[in-house]
C-alpha cells in the first residue's frame, strides 16, 4: 500500500486525484487530506477514503469539519500550522494542489519529510524555484511536474540528455479571449474571463489562462523546473490543446506530448510514475480531429508574457513579487474592483516599484523572505490599485 496525502484536495485537481485513487482503494492509504471553504466535500471524501486527518485551511472552519466528522475516527485540524503538520505526515506520495503561494509552505514540508512530491502548484516554483529544488535535493525527495505541459516536457525528455535540447515550446490555448478584437478586451466581464474554451479548471487558473498570466507562470516554471535559459523556452497558441509541450533537441527534431485536454493523465502520470498504467482518459482520435493549428501569441493582448520574460531574466524573488502582485490584482478582477487589462498594469507598476528599493528582489531566497516578499507585493499592488482609483 502506498501512503498519499492530498493538498487542496477539494479543488478541481484534488477532486481528480480523488478519482483516480478512488478506482483501486486498495492501493493506497490515505494519511492526509486538506481542503479550505468546502467542508461538505472534504469531510465526504475524507470518510470515503478513509483518511487519516482531514484539516482546513481556515481556522474559524474547524468546528464545521468537526462536525461533519463526528463519529467517524477521522482526526480533524485547522489552520497554516496544521496544513503543514498534514504535510509532515509520513507519506510515499503528496499532490500539492493549493491554488496559490498558500501552496509553498505545505509543499516545502511535504518535500523535507523525503515524500515524492506531484507539483500541481505550480506558484511554489514560481516564487520560490531554487529554494524548492534544494529542498528535494537535501532531503532526496522526487518533484514531478503535474502542470499538463510541464508533465508532457518532462515525458518527452525520459532517455534524453537535458544538454541536447536547444528550447522548449509550451503551447496555451489562447483562453477565452483569444479571438476576441483587441479593444474590447478592455470590457472583459468577470463571467467571459470564468469560461475556458477547452478545459475544466478552478476560477483562478481559468480567469488566469484568459489573461496568459497562467502561460506567464508556466514559463517561469519551465525554467526553474527544467534549468534551462529563458530564451530557450518558447510559448505558441494551439488553440485545440492537444499538444501540451513540444522539445526540440540540436539535432532539429522537435518531440511533441499528443493527449487529450484532461489532467487525470498529468495526475496519473506523476501517481504511477515511473511505470505507466491504465487511466481512464479518452483516446485521440485523429482522423477524426483533422487538423491542429498554431498561431504567433501576440504580446499587445498577453502583456502578462512580457512581464514573465522579464522575471525570468531578473530572477532572485521577482518571481514572489510577480505572483503576489497578480493574486492580488486577480482577487480585485474577482470582486469586481478593476478591469481585466488593468491586471497586467497593477503587476507591472508593482515590480517597478520592487525594482526601484535597493536589495529586495536580491535578499537571499528562505521561505521567510518569499512569504515576507509575497505579502509585500500584495499591500504594494493594494497601494498601485488604491492610487489608480483615486
Ligand atoms: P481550485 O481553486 O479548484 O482548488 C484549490 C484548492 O486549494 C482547494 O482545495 C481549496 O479549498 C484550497 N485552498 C484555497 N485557498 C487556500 C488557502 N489559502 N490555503 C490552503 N488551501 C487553500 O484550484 P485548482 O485545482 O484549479 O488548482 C490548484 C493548483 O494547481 C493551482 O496552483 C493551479 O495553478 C494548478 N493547476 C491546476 C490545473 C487545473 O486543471 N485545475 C492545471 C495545472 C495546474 P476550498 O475549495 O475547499 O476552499
Amino acid at each position: 500500500m502506498r501512503r498519499v496525502s492530498i493538498l487542496g484536495a477539494t479543488g478541481s485537481i484534488g477532486q481528480n486525484t480523488i478519482d483516480l485513487i478512488a478506482r483501486t482503494p486498495d492501493e493506497f492509504d490515505v494519511v492526509a487530506l486538506t481542503g479550505g471553504h468546502n467542508i461538505k466535500q472534504l469531510a465526504s471524501d475524507a470518510c470515503r477514503l478513509n483518511a487519516d486527518v482531514a484539516v482546513t485551511a481556515h481556522a474559524d472552519r474547524l468546528d464545521d469539519l468537526r462536525d461533519a466528522l463526528q463519529g467517524s475516527g477521522i482526526a480533524v485540524a485547522a489552520g497554516s500550522a496544521a496544513l503543514i503538520e498534514a504535510a509532515s505526515r509520513p507519506a510515499d506520495w503528496v499532490m500539492s494542489a493549493i491554488v496559490g503561494a498558500a501552496g509553498l509552505a505545505p509543499g516545502i514540508a511535504a518535500l523535507e519529510q523525503g515524500a515524492t512530491l506531484a507539483l500541481a502548484n505550480k506558484e511554489s516554483l514560481v516564487c520560490a524555484g531554487a529554494l524548492v529544488l534544494e529542498t528535494a535535493r537535501k532531503s532526496g525527495a522526487r518533484l514531478l511536474p503535474v502542470d499538463s505541459e510541464h508533465s508532457a516536457v518532462f515525458q518527452a525528455l525520459i532517455g534524453e540528455n537535458i544538454d541536447a535540447v536547444e528550447r522548449i515550446i509550451i503551447t496555451a490555448s489562447g483562453g477565452a479571449f483569444r479571438d476576441w478584437p483587441l479593444a474590447d478586451l478592455k470590457k472583459a466581464t468577470l463571467a467571459e474571463a470564468s469560461s475556458h474554451p477547452n478545459w475544466a479548471m478552478g476560477q483562478r487558473i481559468t480567469i488566469d489562462s484568459a489573461s496568459m498570466f497562467n502561460k506567464a507562470l508556466e514559463l517561469i516554471e519551465t525554467k526553474e523546473y527544467f534549468g534551462i535559459s529563458p530564451e530557450q523556452i518558447e510559448t505558441i497558441v494551439h488553440p485545440e490543446s492537444l499538444i501540451h509541450a513540444l522539445v526540440g533537441f540540436r539535432d532539429g527534431a522537435l518531440m511533441a506530448h499528443v493527449g487529450p485536454p484532461d489532467m487525470r493523465h498529468a495526475i496519473g502520470f506523476a501517481l504511477n510514475w515511473p511505470e505507466r498504467q491504465t487511466l481512464p482518459v479518452e483516446r485521440l482520435d485523429l482522423a477524426r480531429i483533422g487538423q491542429l493549428t498554431f498561431r504567433a501569441p501576440d504580446d499587445a493582448r498577453y502583456p502578462a508574457l512580457r512581464l514573465a520574460r522579464d522575471v525570468m531574466r531578473r530572477g532572485g524573488l521577482s518571481g514572489a513579487v510577480f505572483n503576489g502582485a497578480k493574486e492580488r490584482a486577480l482577487d480585485a478582477f474577482i470582486d469586481r474592483r478593476i478591469g481585466f487589462l488593468d491586471m497586467a498594469d497593477v503587476v507591472q507598476e508593482v515590480l517597478t516599484r520592487f525594482e526601484a528599493q535597493a536589495g529586495l528582489i536580491d535578499a537571499a531566497m528562505t521561505l521567510e523572505t518569499v512569504m515576507q516578499t509575497d505579502h509585500l507585493a500584495r499591500t504594494m499592488a493594494d497601494t498601485v490599485m488604491a492610487q489608480r482609483a483615486g
